[in-house]
Order: structure tokens, then sequence, then C-alpha cells
């Protein structure tokens, strides 16, 4: 089945078509240099974008790949969760196309397409399957069962983890995104200089709490000026703080997976890019086998979208003209799907 996706739920402009578990081209365009100077997403300047970016996209794609859209399947969109103006964009977009083409349109619940992503990597994957989704917007663990049935079992309460890496980031005075420049400066750090907090590590659930570290950090630099500290040890309180949100990630996944008998474990979203998350892996490979998926599928793009659509356009359905993007999909729909 050849689809046409389309993702623009936040600050990546992205366009795909995909053949069963073939990419055939995905094509993304970050907005980061964008919004950098306002250090985070401004979600109306984001919408322009968008509006602005689709089209020179989908006249690209046509040209590259040199299909006819007329042979496409059908036509997958983001219809959310994500930024009201952006999420408009992409289904305003993909309308437009679905009435040119004469085609069904299908929206995709962003996160789903977050999981179908693994396809693209791992096309022998087979559920059941835990799923570790770690971006700027969201800390989730999901459990994915033998009918791809996908239930939320656990979230951050607060802060996403790539937030609180972001505000890490800012306290040390790092760059935007904050994620990729703490990575890189903890490798030369020592994670066990100060022993922040790992909130909620042993609670019998599967939630996490993110918004307290940040505090914990800026208490930390307070502390080390105070005591006449000029020169601030930024390595090692990255590498600190990293190590412990990545000690209460690991240690909540593995639980859940240990707890529902589950031997696979997915990794998703910006943050399953961090170098000590996946070296810190190694430690539990006696009992789990880990899918990490390559960064282009593991950050938004629209293949992952055209994925996951084409399992609702297999099943016959077409949202038609009446899809609507829904920018708090978890209060609609639940915590399953
Ligand atoms: P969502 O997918 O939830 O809508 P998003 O688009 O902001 O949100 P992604 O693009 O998947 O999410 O991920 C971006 C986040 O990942 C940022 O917060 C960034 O700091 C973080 N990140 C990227 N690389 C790394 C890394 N190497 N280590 C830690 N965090 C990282
Ligand atoms: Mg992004
Ligand atoms: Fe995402």
């Amino acid at each position: 089945m050849l689809v046409l996706g389309i993702e623009t739920s936040c600050d990546e402009t992205s366009i795909a078509l995909v053949n069963n578990n073939d990419v055939i081209l995905n094509l993304v365009y970050s907005q980061i240099q964008t919004h950098k100077k306002f250090g985070g997403v401004v979600p109306e300047i984001a919408a322009r974008e968008h509006l602005k970016k689709l089209p020179i996209l989908f006249s690209q794609l046509v040209k590259e790949t040199q299909i006819d859209i007329n042979e496409i399947d059908g036509i997958a969109v983001t219809k959310g969760p994500g930024l009201i103006g952006a999420l408009l964009v992409g289904v305003s977009f993909a309308k437009g196309l679905a009435i040119r083409y004469n085609k069904p349109l299908v929206g995709v619940n962003h996160i789903v397409g977050h999981v179908y992503a693994n396809y693209l990597a791992y096309p022998e994957l087979r559920p059941p399957y835990i799923v570790l989704m770690v971006s700027g917007g969201h800390t989730l663990i999901l459990k994915v069962n033998e009918s791809m049935h996908i239930k939320i079992i656990g979230r951050s309460v607060d802060d996403a983890v790539g937030e609180a890496f972001d505000k890490v980031a800012r306290l040390l005075g790092l760059g935007y995104p904050g994620g990729p420049e703490i990575d890189r400066i903890s490798k030369d750090g020592n994670p066990k200089t100060f022993g922040f907090p790992r909130p909620k590590m042993y609670d019998p659930d599967y939630d996490f709490s993110f918004s307290g570290l940040k505090t914990s950090v800026l208490y930390e630099i307070k502390r080390l000026k105070d005591a006449g500290i000029e020169e601030l040890p930024i390595k090692d309180l990255a590498a600190s703080a990293q190590e412990a949100m990545i000690d209460v990630l690991l240690h909540k996944t593995t639980k859940a997976a240990k707890d529902f008998g589950i031997e696979n474990i997915v990794l998703a979203g910006g943050v399953a890019a961090n170098s000590r998350l996946r070296e810190k892996l190694a430690e539990y490979t006696l009992e789990f086998n880990f899918f990490i998926p390559p960064l282009e599928f593991c950050s938004d793009n629209a293949a992952m979208i055209a994925r996951a659509g084409m399992a609702l356009l297999e099943d016959g359905k077409n949202d038609g003209l009446g899809l609507e993007p829904s920018p708090n999909l978890f209060e609609m729909i639940g915590d399953e799907w």
C-alpha cells in the first residue's frame, strides 16, 4: 500500500511517501534555527513556517520520487496532539490534496505514529512490546498488546524529559535545544559528582516527575556560588543531572516490561538519541531485547505518520473532509487505542 504522510504537529515540517514498510522518501524540514533565538518553539511562527514549507516539500517529493500522486492509496496526516495552529496547517493541506486527487484521508494520532515508526526500522518486530516514548513534549511508557492495541501505562506528571533536558541546559548556559548539548558535555563529566534526586523511582506505578530536577540544579548552582566557586563544574552538573533522568527512565521501563512479562522494549522520540541512555541499556540486554530506531524515525517525521495511517486505511477508514485536528488528544480519547 502506497501512502502519503504529512506531519506538522510541532516544529518539524515533514512529508513522506511510504510503501508498506519501505520509506520511498521522508523529507523533514526542521524549524529549529527559526525558533532558536526565542529559546523554544513559538506556536504562531511554527504554523506560518509549515504553511510556507509544505507546498515546497510536496513539490520536491513529487520531483524526486517521480511518482504520480494519482497512484497513491491514501493520505495520512497528524491530527494531534500538538500545536493547534501547526496541526491546522497540515490537516488543511492534506484535505486539499485529498480533494485534488480524490483519495481517502485519515487523521493519525501522533503518539501512535511514534509507535509505528518502529516498523520502518524493524519490519520483523511483533507485539507485545513496551515503548519508552521520550521527546520534547512527551514522556510515556506504552504497552502494545498482540493486536496492536496501545495503552498508556505511565507518563510524566509534569515536565517531559526532553523539556527537563532543555531547562537544565538553559540553567547551565548551554544552547537550545539543550538535550544534545548536555549529552555532548556530559561525556567529559562525572555523573556521580552530584546526587540529584530520582523522583518516583521506586513508586509502584510507571509515572515520572521531572520538574523538580531543574530546581535541584538551580539550588546546587546557588550553593556552589555561595561557597565562592567562580567557575561552575558545568560538565559534572550536566552529567549528574543526565544520569538522574536516565536512571529513572530505565528503571521504570524495565520494571514495566518485567511486571507484564514482556521481553521487547522499543525506544522512541528525540531523547532516544541520548548516548548515555543507549550506553546504559547494555546493563539490561541479558533480560530484554531493545529496539532503537535511527534518529530520523525517532524524532518527528511524516514517514511514521504514513505507516500508522496505512493500518487505518487497510481497515477501510476514511475521515474525509470532516477531519478536525485535536491538540489535546489524550483528554479526548483517553489512555487506550
Ligand atoms: P513531540 O514529539 O513530543 O511532539 P518534539 O518534537 O519537541 O516533541 P522530538 O523532536 O522528538 O520532540 O525531540 C526533541 C527533544 O529531544 C528536545 O527536548 C531535545 O533536547 C531532546 N534531545 C535531542 N537529542 C538529545 C540527546 N542526545 N540527549 C537528550 N535529549 C535530546
Ligand atoms: Mg521537534
Ligand atoms: Fe513527536
